[in-house]
């Protein structure tokens, strides 16, 4: 039988404001449930990444409180796991190897850690790509590593900021398939940056508007799973996309790119 065991954090912003020296950078209130996938979509510069980093503990909050599971969180741990559009794997170590790091740092033994690095590989699509150094794998398939990399943390909450971002359509829609089948497995609660409406409705549980800088939520839609790519552009969804391009300014008859 399939199991998966819920492993998702419940995650708290309460009445958070983050500043920067030039007046506040975002306000917001919101909670996201366990194993739920919450899409912060707004236009770039509205403040998203800022609110992900002070989730991250990398940004101090100057009002209210974060909590990860009613604990305060404001430094960074290993509960909540950063996941960048940017690459960031060690070049000098394989796949599995810069993989094996990740279990390393978490205190998992030598000799369980090939087994356990070569099992992420597989289930991100890497299977006989482990001994690959970084530069000899594609953009999608690094940010395949990073995907196993960041799931050998074994993190409860994952904050991806724009991670498919800098990938070509087809790659980005093979790696959105690819973060839900993780999420079907692991459950782990996860907070997505993005810009993109059609990514947005693809992989939300709920998508939170942004207003333009300081970011507030100016609306929050819920979607409803199952759904599959394309889907966003079906009769049931096409009220909801129709809505979220109204509210960032665009024509809704516009196609998004
Ligand atoms: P987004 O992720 O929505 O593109 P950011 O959260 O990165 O936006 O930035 C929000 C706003 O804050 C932008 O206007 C940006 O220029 C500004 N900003 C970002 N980082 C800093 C910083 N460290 N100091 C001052 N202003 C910043």
């Amino acid at each position: 039988m399939n199991t998966t065991i819920a492993t998702g954090a419940r995650v708290e912003l309460r009445d958070v404001r983050i500043d920067y020296d030039d007046g506040p950078a975002a306000e917001i209130d919101l909670v996201v449930e366990p194993g739920e996938v919450v899409i912060l979509l707004g236009p770039s510069g509205c403040g998203k990444s800022t609110i992900l980093r002070a989730l991250a503990g990398l940004q101090p909050i100057a009002a209210g409180a974060a909590r990860v599971d009613g604990d305060p969180h404001d430094h960074p741990d290993t509960k909540c796991a950063m996941v960048f559009q940017e690459d960031a794997l060690l070049p000098w170590r394989t796949a599995r190897r810069n993989v094996e790091f990740a279990l390393a740092m978490r205190g998992v033994l030598r000799k369980r850690r090939r087994a356990i690095a070569t099992g992420l590989l597989d289930q991100v699509g890497l299977t006989g790509f482990a001994e690959h150094l970084p530069r000899r794998l594609s953009g999608g398939m690094r940010q395949r590593v990073q995907l196993a990399r960041t799931l050998a943390a074994e993190p409860r909450v994952l904050l991806m900021d724009e991670p498919f971002g800098a990938l070509d359509a087809q790659t980005r829609l093979e790696m959105q398939q690819l973060l839900v089948s993780v999420w079907l497995r692991h459950r782990t609660t996860i907070l997505f940056v993005t810009h993109d409406v059609d990514e947005a409705l693809l992989l939300g549980d709920r998508v939170v508007v942004l207003t333009s800088r300081p970011a507030r939520a100016a609306r929050i839609v819920e979607v409803a799973r199952p759904r599959r790519p394309g889907a966003q552009l079906e009769p049931e969804f096409a009220g909801q996309r129709q809505e979220i391009l109204a509210l960032l300014g665009h024509s809704p008859d516009l196609p998004q790119s």
